[in-house]
């Protein structure tokens, strides 16, 4: 059995080589490394995959949240709701950006954005509304864009995790995640469901005036060389992460299949364990799995995590500390809010290995550690 790996990058790489070499050489040879063809080409092939009339390729997932809330014409001390239970990054670009960050709890069985906590939390200062599809499902978008529709607020959504996931509103129409609110952002990081070979990311949006502005914003807020209208900054994917992401865009539903059926081993092997909540799945989102992520019930989880190790079986807390307990926002006054179902998940939750290259031998060794260790107590 090969080593277990959170995520097995070297393996998918050997599976997709030669046309991964031949894009990269491809770009080599044309020596164009900014921009170009290579860089059009996968926008336009993202922009087709997912549904998005505009899809503008950036430096990295960060700098397409930063970029999207640039764009919106925010001003400091407007207040940003986000879930607490997310990534730093989707909450840091709101303190950096000198706005106030105000943080919501997430549904318990989705880890995403609960639409009641958000009414809550909105005031007369409440200017945008960012829902993050953690662990690869969508948040109930429904719900957050009637409430946003109803206060007048334009909602970014967070794909770094769930690029491909499908979200049915009750009406029948179906959309990909990232493509539903105002803007949505992306992440290309090594790691992420779609994945490049150094950083990466993108932003989507429905919105033709809102796109041109996106596309200002990140290339020094010029639309004509040398002119520069508006302040922005210099984020560009680079060419030999485009030509290596088209390789791996045609086989993102394959990709988002291989990660399903290792979830769906994991879910039926731990289906009668009743110290395990495995992932819940919305009726009205797909799932895609850039994360497995099970609850704990009455299981100490850091010696889990020990017996796992010294069985060579990584695992991962995604994530310890929530944003609204991050010394970043509360030596900056923010944060503090009471979100005990934020700091009851940050306390139970634990990751196990899923990529695209499991094997089965390789999820049942995972699935009988865990199991062991949990009948041993
Ligand atoms: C990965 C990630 C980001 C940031 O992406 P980078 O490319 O690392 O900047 C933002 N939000 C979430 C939820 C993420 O998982």
């Amino acid at each position: 059995m090969r080593p277990i790996q959170m995520v097995d990058l070297k393996q998918q790489y050997l599976h997709i080589k030669d046309e991964v070499d031949t894009a990269i050489q491809s770009v080599l040879n044309s020596s164009v490394f900014i921009g170009g063809k290579a860089v059009q080409d996968f926008s336009e092939n993202l922009a087709a995959w997912t549904g998005s009339r505009h899809v503008i390729p950036c430096a990295n997932g960060t700098d397409a949240l930063q970029i999207a809330m640039m764009a919106l014409g925010l001003e400091p001390g407007d207040e940003v709701i986000t879930p607490s239970f997310t990534y730093i990054a989707t909450t840091e670009v709101v303190a950096l950006l000198r706005l106030k960050p105000v943080f919501v709890e997430v549904d318990s069985r989705t880890y995403c954005m609960d639409p009641d906590s958000l009414e809550r939390a909105i005031t007369p200062r409440t200017r945008a509304i960012v829902p993050v599809h953690l662990y690869g499902q969508s948040a109930p978008m429904e719900e957050i864009l009637a409430i946003a529709r109803r206060h007048g607020l334009p909602v970014v959504e967070d794909n770094a995790q769930a690029i491909g996931a499908r979200y049915a509103f009750s009406n029948g129409e179906v959309r990909q995640t990232g493509t539903m609110g105002t803007i949505g952002t992306t992440s290309f990081f090594p790691s992420k469901n779609l994945g490049c070979y150094g950083d990466g990311g993108a932003i989507f949006t429905q919105d033709d005036v809102l796109a041109d502005r996106i596309r200002m914003i990140a290339n020094h807020g010029q639309r004509i060389r040398y002119h520069h209208d508006i302040v922005g900054c210099n984020s560009r994917l680079d060419a030999i992460q485009a030509a290596i992401l088209d390789v791996k865009l045609k086989r993102l539903d394959a990709y988002i299949e291989a990660r399903r059926r290792a979830a769906a081993a994991y879910d039926t092997a731990f289906a009668g364990e009743e110290r395990i909540v495995t992932p819940y799945v919305s009726t009205r989102s797909t799932h895609v799995y850039h994360q497995y992520t099970l609850q704990l019930e009455g299981v100490d989880r850091d010696d889990l995590q020990q017996y796992l190790a010294d069985r060579s079986i990584p695992s991962m807390i995604y994530y310890p500390v929530p944003a609204h307990r991050q010394r970043m926002f509360t030596d900056l006054g923010a944060g503090g809010e009471d979100l005990p179902v934020t700091d009851r998940l940050t306390g139970r939750v634990v990751s196990l290995p899923i990529h695209t290259e499991m094997e089965p031998e390789q999820t049942e060794a995972i699935v009988s550690a865990v199991v062991d260790f949990i009948h041993k107590k």
